[in-house]
């Protein structure tokens, strides 16, 4: 039987188990997936190894670190930095990103995007950003700290910090900081906040499973918005077609992963 996991810090919270492991139960496909709490990013190569794993995804904060430990790094992973899916070849470690086009796959509903604003600088906004560029999109990015900003400016985006915040109009806001996934912060100051919602067509959050007090504003202010659970859906889809090495099909899994959502 195949072992893959998920690493990250926290990951009780994640459903990546679940949705994983139903495709595998509902395709026959003789595979578990467990959850891995990861404190420490440096060990994660070794531990990949000593569970006798056949491949992982990894989550916050661990996909930087991820990126380090592999020995080869496909596709678009390669251009970002960041890895949120590992794959056991011939014990070698290969890594990829599957978060971007997850996120993609999320917004198809949300017409006549132009101009983005990310906030976050974190491995999720780093792949989002070098997608939505390549897309022809505009980008700002907006950190609490600055120490994070000078990759985003490498590429090409508009970057702010708190401290020097101006508004703009955006067509979509996404939220891609882990403020409010394990608490019930904001991912900006208040007065911040209040600016974007009031300045943006659409809202969008990475985290999943619980409207957050940054979606919760937007709600009350009635912008379109929604959660991470397609992103989560969409990235999930393309982590188990590389698990499975394109043995099942696409539609398949897709329609197992959603029916998962609600067990
Ligand atoms: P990282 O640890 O790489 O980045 C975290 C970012 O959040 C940093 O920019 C950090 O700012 C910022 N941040 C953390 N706490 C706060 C706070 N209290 N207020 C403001 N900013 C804060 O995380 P990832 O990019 O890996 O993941 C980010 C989020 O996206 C997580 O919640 C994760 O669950 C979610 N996610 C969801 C996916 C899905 O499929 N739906 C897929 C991928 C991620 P600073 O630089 O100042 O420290």
């Amino acid at each position: 039987m195949k072992i893959f996991t998920i690493f990250g810090n926290p990951v009780s919270h994640s459903k990546s188990p679940l949705m994983h492991n139903y495709v595998f139960k509902k395709l026959n496909y003789d595979a578990t997936y467990t959850r891995t709490h990861l404190e420490d990013g440096s060990k994660l190569k070794e531990i990949f190894f000593s569970q006798k794993l056949s491949g992982a995804n990894v989550t916050v904060p661990h996909k930087e670190v991820a990126f380090e430990a592999c020995d080869e790094v496909r596709g678009f992973a390669k251009k970002i930095g960041v890895v949120n899916t590992l794959i056991n070849e011939n014990g070698r470690l290969i890594g990829y990103n599957t978060d971007a086009d997850g996120f993609l796959f999320s917004i198809e509903e949300f017409k006549d995007i132009k101009k983005i604003l990310i906030i976050g600088a974190g491995g999720t906004a780093k792949a989002l950003a070098q997608r939505f560029l390549e897309e022809g999109l505009t980008v700002d990015v907006l950190n609490r700290s600055e120490n994070r900003l000078g990759y985003f400016k490498d590429i090409g985006c508009k970057i702010m910090h708190w401290d020097t915040f101006s508004s703009s109009k955006y067509d979509l806001v996404v939220n891609t900081t882990s403020a409010g996934l394990k608490d019930e912060n904001l991912p900006a100051p208040k007065e911040i906040i209040q600016t974007i919602l009031n300045s943006t067509n659409y809202v969008a959050d990475a985290i999943y499973g619980k409207l957050t007090p940054f979606l919760m504003l937007a709600k009350e202010k009635n912008i379109p918005f929604k959660d991470g659970s397609d992103m989560l859906l969409g990235q999930g889809v393309l982590a188990n077609e590389l698990f499975t090495k394109n043995t099942l099909s696409k539609e398949d899994i897709k329609k197992y992963m959603s029916e998962s959502f609600s067990l």
